[in-house]
């Protein structure tokens, strides 16, 4: 197979080509290193079948002409991370909204699948745990920018589907729960990178809001697993399955867990969402996934617990704030 993969030099982009070289694809990666980087596709570089283009989805005519070439498109390629949507909303909608429509319109002409990659956050504040995929979309007001992310990829997935209907164009909708693991970084605003790198830094550990809040963190090495099963299953043509894991925990109970984990000494403090985010910035309280419908479908389950998925990013993380020859 053939796949082309955009945003493939970003964290889950750049595990996916791992997995789909590993297999005997080929992989083609189109990334404009806005949010990914180099150094995740480095170790790529010189694999049989793998090539990579530094430029935008954006760019029509190359976009149309890496789809003409490929058998599956994975479109990864969007502006992601809670910070960067609230601190740049006009790119994230423009990018995710434009990107897709590009990959879809080309796909099109040329009947080839495309997986589009969606979010958790479309549930928004939905309570209605866990969120199963047919369950209703509950967003918050356009005041508030984060929902601008879960809008802008609710249109993605409604336009997807249109192909599909309309167009018989075959598409999958993956919606990835929150996804951890090796090369992912802190810096647009994810909370375990974050806070390992602050634990072995020993600065303070930030939990926003008083930490109630609850998360439940899939391995990316399953997700792409579960990425891999779904472009191979005629079935999941035209359906959109929750990717992720189940076990759940409260955020400042992540923080003392990490803490211990690292054997740091950091103080775990709490920030004000006003101060990390935004004034009247509104979080989700939990979050979980239905995995029901991936099990049914690929037979789909998590099978890396959250203290392995921590110790694999502490020793990443470890490592790569080492300076070099110590
Ligand atoms: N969070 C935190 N400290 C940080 C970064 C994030 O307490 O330094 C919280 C954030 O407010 C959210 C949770 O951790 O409640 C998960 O945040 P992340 O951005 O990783 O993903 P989200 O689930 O919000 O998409």
């Amino acid at each position: 197979m053939r796949a082309l993969l955009t945003g493939g030099a970003g964290f889950v982009g750049s595990h996916l080509s791992e997995a789909l070289l590993d297999r005997g694809d080929q992989v083609q990666v189109l990334d404009d290193l806005s949010t990914g980087s180099i150094d995740n596709i480095q170790h790529l570089k010189g694999r049989d079948g793998f090539e990579y283009v530094i430029d935008t989805v954006m760019n029509e005519r190359l976009t149309a002409e890496l789809i003409d070439r490929a058998d599956v498109v994975f479109h990864l390629a969007a502006a992601v991370g809670v910070k960067l949507i609230v601190e740049a909303p006009v790119r994230t909608i423009e990018t995710n909204v434009h990107g897709t429509e590009v990959v879809l319109k080309h796909a099109s002409k040329k009947g080839k699948l495309v997986v589009v990659f969606s979010t958790s956050e479309v549930y928004g504040k939905s309570m209605a745990i866990p969120f199963g995929e047919d369950a209703d979309l509950v967003i918050g007001p356009t005041s508030k920018h984060r929902w601008a992310y879960a809008c802008s990829k609710a249109i993605d997935e409604f336009l997807a589907l249109a192909y599909w209907k309309e167009k018989k164009l075959p598409v999958i909708v993956a919606r990835l729960f929150n996804t951890v693991g090796p090369r992912q970084t802190g810096q647009y605003g994810m909370v375990i990178p974050n806070f390992v790198r602050q634990a072995l830094a020993g600065a303070p550990i930030t939990v926003f809001g008083d930490g109630e809040q609850r998360r439940a963190f899939g391995y990316v090495g399953d997700v792409v697993g579960a990425l891999v099963k779904l472009v191979d299953e005629p079935k999941c043509v035209g359906e959109v399955f929750n990717i992720g894991n189940t076990e759940e925990i409260s955020i400042l109970d992540l923080a003392r867990r990490i803490k211990t984990l690292t054997g740091s000494a950091s103080d775990i403090v709490l920030v004000p969402y006003d101060e990390a985010y935004e004034e009247g910035f509104e979080d989700m309280p939990r979050r979980v996934p239905d995995l029901t419908k991936i099990s049914r479908v690929v037979g789909y389950a998590p099978t890396v617990g959250l203290d392995e998925i921590l110790n694999l990013v502490i020793t990443h993380m470890r490592e790569a704030m080492t300076p070099q020859g110590v």
